[in-house]
């Protein structure tokens, strides 16, 4: 599929659920998310309905995210059989990596390929602090279990000034000795104001002095340490654009297509025929913007909070 400004939109973003096991500051409200309604959330069978007439369009890839995607009840199914649909050809998660070692293996042997873990900081204290209550040592076990069940992991890392800033060069340092590979992300202002925790990927790569360009990979820029083993990416929305090689819609687990993180447009997509899903997903294709709307605090113009999107 080729939107409006020639992209070739192959990748698909899917939300299970708007719930977690965790709080992040930057991701939800204090309070959490009111538990909806069983039927306002999309079931197994839409979801896959879905995901089968986005393979029939063209999309390639699929990433499964929230909340957080483990805490679905049946979420080994949904991968198992979108490993099943003819056309994709690769599909991820993004977890928060908690309820990694009940469920690595189960990802695994269902199909799916690569993992992306979220921490934020190495410290047992900062890790409570921004998930409001987390115990870093079970995402720790988490990223384990998932390095031992063979999948190469992927850490997802939000900046945040005054929060991690200290800590880059250490975290970073992870891909020295193994085979992991680090994204820094730009923090973007969804729930709390961290008017104060936006760090741009620039800053962050002149305090790592012997770090070395590699290729690009979609939306993010790679590097590496010197003679390290696994890269570092960073992925930089606020900083600089990435939307010419935007190739993403997004699914939330209410059943609409985002066209693009940033933007309130949002098209329902449940209770309709498999013609139908496909319409109103070339619609949404076609209504992708040429680039995000962040006003000039960078705030976004969703009306979703992140967890509400799946990042
Ligand atoms: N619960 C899973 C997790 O934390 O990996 C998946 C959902 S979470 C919404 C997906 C990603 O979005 C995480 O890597 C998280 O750090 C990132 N994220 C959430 N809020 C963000 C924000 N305001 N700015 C940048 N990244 C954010
Ligand atoms: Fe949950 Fe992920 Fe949001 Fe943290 S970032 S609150 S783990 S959905």
């Amino acid at each position: 599929m080729r939107d409006s400004y020639g992209r070739d939109i192959t990748y698909m973003r899917v939300s299970v659920t708007d719930l977690c096991n965790l709080r992040c500051r930057y991701c939800m409200p204090a309070e959490g998310v009111i538990k909806k309604n069983h039927d306002d959330i999309m079931s197994e069978e839409e979801i896959i309905a879905v995901i089968e007439a986005a393979s029939e369009l063209g999309i390639r890839k699929i990433r499964f995210t929230g909340g957080e995607p483990l805490v679905k009840k049946n979420i080994i199914s949904i991968c198992r059989r979108t490993h099943e649909i003819p056309g994709i050809n690769e599909i991820c998660i993004t977890t928060n990596g908690i309820l990694l070692p009940k469920f690595a293996q189960n990802l695994k042997d269902s199909g799916v390929e690569r993992v992306n873990i979220s921490l934020d900081t190495l410290s047992p204290e900062k890790y409570s602090y921004i998930t409001r209550g987390g115990n870093i040592a079970d995402v720790l076990r988490g990223i384990e279990s998932a390095i031992q069940t063979g999948f190469r992991v992927k850490i997802n890392t939000v900046l945040i000034m005054g929060f991690n800033d200290d800590e880059i060069s250490d975290m970073a340092g992870m891909t020295r000795y193994n085979d992991i590979d680090i994204r820094f992300i730009e923090l973007m202002p969804m729930v709390e104001n961290f008017a104060d925790g936006f760090i741009s990927s620039q800053k962050i790569l002149d305090m790592l002095p012997d770090i070395e360009p590699l290729e690009s990979d979609g939306v993010a820029k790679i590097y590496s340490l010197k003679n390290a083993r696994g890269r570092i990416g960073f992925i930089s929305p606020i900083s600089e654009s990435f939307c010419d090689s935007c190739n993403r819609i997004r699914l939330t687990a209410d059943g609409y297509i985002k066209p693009c993180l940033h933007s309130k447009t949002e098209i329902f997509i449940r209770h309709k025929t498999k013609d139908e899903i496909k319409s109103l997903i070339i619609n949404a294709v076609m209504s992708k913007p040429k680039r995000h709307n962040l006003n000039a605090n960078h705030i976004t113009e969703s009306l979703r909070t992140m967890n509400r999107i799946g990042g």
